[in-house]
């Protein structure tokens, strides 16, 4: 896209909680992103949880996950973090602000998705997907989807108030940015416009 990439700051691996420039991060968040800090924090339980409670085990889909976050530095460096908490603020309705959280996460997918595409290439063979391991990420995708998260606690599925899209969405924008290798194949904000 004629841009320079910035790398994001270091991981941060922590136990239950640790402070960043986004404020307290705890293991019940999930891995997260803070863009003031260009950093994703991940707390290793998260992927005993991906294993045994979301039945997604597997090194790649440990890799998805640190993919999608890594996405969403991306979408920092591209403007479209903040150009999306603009649209939020703009939205009339939870609903409509839902929308653009969705399109947000979905993308992340998909820039997750053209990583692996070119993980080989870019850490010059050091990384290399292995037969099995692209469906290990969609197992991952498909068990963090909003509508399974919702039947596993609520009992039922609200579709309006989904905030990072469904199994089926997910696994849909981590397949197209991997069959693409193309971060334009990503524009997931179409959809709602
Ligand atoms: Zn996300």
């Amino acid at each position: 896209m004629g841009m320079t990439y910035q790398p994001p700051n270091p991981l941060v691996l922590y136990e239950q909680a640790t402070g960043t420039q986004c404020g307290t991060g705890e293991s019940a968040m999930g891995p997260f992103y803070c863009p003031r800090d260009s950093r994703v924090y991940l707390d290793l339980t998260f992927f005993q949880e991906l294993s045994s409670r979301f039945n997604a085990p597997g090194d790649f889909a440990q890799a998805y996950v640190i993919a999608h976050e890594i996405g969403h530095h991306v979408q920092n460096l591209l403007g479209a973090s903040e150009q999306v908490l603009q649209a939020e603020a703009r939205a009339g309705s939870r609903r409509s602000a839902n929308r653009y959280s969705v399109a947000l996460e979905l993308q992340a997918d998909c820039f997750a998705g053209v990583w692996a595409a070119h993980a080989g290439e870019v850490s010059g063979g050091k990384v290399a997907l292995e037969p099995g391991d692209l469906d290990e990420g969609l197992r991952a995708a498909a068990s963090v989807g909003d509508d399974t998260l919702q039947k596993q606690t609520r009992g039922r599925v609200v579709p309006d108030s989904f905030t990072h899209g469904s199994a089926a969405q997910r696994q849909h924008w981590l397949q197209q940015g991997y069959s693409t290798g193309d971060p334009k194949a990503c524009d997931t904000f179409t959809e709602i416009r």
